[in-house]
């Protein structure tokens, strides 16, 4: 099962040659989830080898361009490619007016179903789940509405140590409860305990996605114990008032959260175009939390 990560955009606000604007896909047991779409993002992904038309769900933090001006294009392309597969789109509820709006200024209407689900909520809230993996979304703090997610693996099965129920006779009609962690009791009453014929389950992978937002100490709950955590870190520590005013973070700050929220590794990203050189981002952040890395576009990773 892979969960991997690739990094489309690391950029803020103003694109540069080296970063693009905001936007990342993951691929988590084979389902497809782009995170933010900033401008550019469709070219993005055909540089670093992504198949458009795999995309199913789109997440979107926020209403500032440079997180949702390659949506239109994007989808516009999916339809030019002959896409009938329905997308699902999660966003501010204004973003459906947006696309409304488009659509009927240029005539044009997708041949696809695109499903929309409105981000409106104050606390962590799960906003799509399968058989395989669910998605959480959580308000940040930002100059305008704007949301976090955390995609999640579900909780992996036990193996079944084979030989041992066989020497044990144990009916195969415990399988499924083992599996799940429960014991599993036989005609006669006889109990046997799933642990004694399992092994324990690999641990339920997590990434969680922290982009635009100001320090915020309710994020760290929300959080808690991600393998992998991309904050954002727009700023440096010189740039301390800055990053206040624009209600962003530091690199310091994201550390911070990375810390308290006991996360496995911290990733930096959106960073400020006025940085050529981010090692001051680095140093900053690994002063608090040690295993921590400034992204570029095209990285990738495996949570
Ligand atoms: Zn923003």
């Amino acid at each position: 099962m892979s969960f991997e990560l690739t990094i489309l955009g690391s950029g803020a606000a103003l694109p540069t040659g080296k970063r693009n604007p905001a936007a990342q896909y993951v691929n988590c047991n084979e389902r497809h989830i782009l995170i933010d779409c900033g401008e550019g993002t469709q070219n993005q992904l055909r540089r670093f080898g992504i198949k458009i038309q795999k995309i199913r769900h789109i997440l979107i933090s926020h209403l500032h361009g440079d997180h949702f001006f390659g949506l239109a294009g994007l989808l516009s392309t999916m339809n030019l490619l002959g896409r009938t597969q329905g997308v699902t789109l999660y966003a501010p509820p204004l973003l459906k007016d947006i696309i409304e709006l488009q659509l009927k200024a240029s005539g044009f209407y997708y041949q696809f179903k695109v499903d929309f689900v409105p981000l409106e909520m104050t606390s962590m809230q799960k906003i799509m789940e399968d058989k395989l993996i669910e998605i959480h979304a959580f308000p940040m703090k930002h100059r305008i509405p704007t949301y976090g997610f955390v995609i999640r693996e579900k909780p992996r099965e036990r193996p079944i140590l084979g030989e041992e129920l066989r020497q044990d006779g144990v009916s195969l009609q415990a399988v499924p409860f083992f599996r799940k962690g429960i014991d599993y009791k036989d005609e006669k009453g006889k109990l046997f305990r799933a642990e004694d014929y399992t092994l324990a389950p690999k641990k339920a992978r997590s990434y969680a996605y922290c982009s635009d937002t100001a320090y915020y100490e309710p994020l760290i709950e929300c959080v808690k114990e991600s393998d992998l955590l991309y904050h954002e870190a727009t700023f440096i520590e010189r740039h301390k008032d800055r990053a206040k005013s624009t209600l962003h973070s530091t690199a310091m700050e994201a550390a911070h959260i990375a810390q308290k929220a006991g996360v496995g590794k911290l990733i930096l990203g959106h960073i400020s175009s006025r940085y050529e050189n981010t090692d001051p981002h680095l140093s900053e952040a690994k002063s608090v939390f040690e295993n921590t890395l400034v992204v570029e576009d095209g990285m990738s990773f495996e949570i």
